[in-house]
């Protein structure tokens, strides 16, 4: 019998036998106090009974990149070993030919900004809830950020918000895979071609994600990425911008060299570009982050989609929706709180959490990049925006709202996910969440 046979009544019964049954303590837990569903905060047991693996992020790999560099007369990028083997090592996992290292994500989106040819009173149309990486970029390059709505759901771009948002002076869109989960990418490259516009992907979450089975990253006109201390792999600070277009390709590398073409020393400078080159130092750890990128991914996208069958369908909850098709390689795992239903603020459900051992935060960003001071007072260069006292653009902060993203911000709860940790530890997070919830439900 499918639910559709059912009725209404009872589907909630047969659900909700199916979420007691789920909910039952596994073997070996003593059954005999009323641990299982007295809170942590109030004195009950822990859910998370096992204590994850310490996280161990470098090694062997790391150290034989490191000293391989002493042996190095140069510590240059151009055409120089570490940064050589950094290039071939991304390519095997993303096949674009025009690869550039740079020193951060948010040198490598303002690079593919510039390289696309964005700007005085541009529009980009891009996500609210991101980090301010992703707006940079546009802002320096006198572009003006325009921002859509996002699915209530997987946190990302909503199509029909972004056609909406599409005027004469949109040259492009930045889609952001929010917390490593794919947008909507076929559709937002079939809007991108409608109109003319450059598609970028901000992969900086999202290493080894993936859009129905293509890596993420190769989909849209520029991708860029982050190599920083809390996406998956790191090298401390890096990051990277690629393309396989011709068009936006080749000036890849001298917007991130202060304009200087490499291949092509002697021609004089037409482009202002800043200097965003990472060094062989950052190249040659980040070569050896590399090979342990998908298994990183791979680990992640397993306990993520674990989280999600632990606590799917519990009154109270919606937790991260992932494509079936796609791979989330969960940065961290956000679900949201339906306020209607949790009898108790974000704050105390957040607090009882953490007492039952998860490693959860109430909110991700503090509020939508829009209702940051920077861009309610338009108080972008010395307390001013040159293209809006110039006419170029009619953009007005105080008036935008993006109210799913607002609402998401309001009751989303960042759980931590990674790679150290198994399964059974999933399990530990998926039952106190059970547990705070039918609490704070009852
Ligand atoms: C981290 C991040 C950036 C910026 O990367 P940095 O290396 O910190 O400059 C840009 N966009 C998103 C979505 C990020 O998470």
């Amino acid at each position: 019998m499918s639910p559709r046979d059912l009725s209404r009544r009872q589907f909630i019964a047969v659900t909700s036998a199916t979420l007691l049954a789920s909910q039952l303590p596994a073997e070996g837990v003593d059954l005999k106090s009323d641990d299982a569903t007295k809170l942590a905060i109030e004195g009950g047991s822990k859910s998370l009974k096992n204590p994850s693996q310490k996280l161990i992020r470098w090694g062997e790999p790391e150290r034989e990149r490191l000293l391989s560099l002493l042996s190095q007369s140069t510590l240059l990028y151009w055409k120089a070993p570490q940064t050589t083997l950094l290039i071939q090592r991304f390519r095997e996992h993303y096949p674009l030919k025009h690869v550039m290292t740079c020193s951060s994500g948010t040198a490598a989106v303002h690079v593919a900004i510039a390289a696309a040819g964005i700007g005085p009173g541009d529009e980009v149309i891009t996500t609210p809830i991101t980090d301010m990486g992703t707006v940079i970029g546009i802002l320096f390059q006198q572009a003006v950020p325009v921002f859509a709505d996002l699915n209530p759901h997987d946190y990302n771009l909503e199509i029909a918000d972004v056609e909406r948002k599409i005027t004469s002076r949109t040259k492009a869109i930045i889609a952001v895979h929010l917390a490593g989960n794919p947008s909507k990418l076929n559709q937002l490259k079939q809007v991108a071609d409608q109109h003319g516009l450059i598609l970028i992907e901000d992969c900086a979450q999202a290493w080894g994600a993936a859009y129905q089975g293509k890596p993420v990253g190769t989909i849209g006109h520029i991708a860029c990425w982050s190599l920083q201390d809390s996406k998956q792999i790191t090298c401390g600070e890096g990051g990277i911008v690629a393309s396989n277009d011709e068009r936006f390709g080749q000036r890849l590398q001298p917007f991130a060299d202060k304009g200087i073409d490499r291949n092509n020393v002697k021609q004089a400078t037409e482009i202002l570009a800043t200097n965003y080159r990472m060094s062989e130092l950052q190249a040659a750890f980040a070569a050896a982050q590399m090979t342990r990128m998908q298994g990183i991914a791979a680990q992640r996208a397993k306990l993520g989609n674990l989280l999600t069958r632990e606590i799917q369908g519990l009154p109270g909850i919606t937790a991260h929706q992932v494509d079936e098709r796609d791979r989330c390689s969960y940065y961290s795992y956000i679900l949201r709180i339906q306020p209607k239903f949790i009898h108790c603020g974000r704050e105390q459900f957040v607090k009882a959490l953490n007492a039952e051992g998860i490693a959860a935060s109430a909110g991700y960003i503090p509020e939508p990049l829009y209702k940051k001071p920077l861009f309610q007072n338009h108080s972008f260069f010395a307390g001013r925006w040159p293209i809006r006292e110039m006419g170029l653009t009619k953009m007005d902060y105080t008036k935008i709202s993006c109210p799913e993203a607002e609402a998401i911000l309001e009751t989303c709860v960042l759980i931590r996910i990674n790679q150290a940790m198994d399964e059974d530890y999933i399990r530990g997070i998926g039952a106190g969440i059970r547990k705070v919830t039918r609490h704070f439900t009852a």
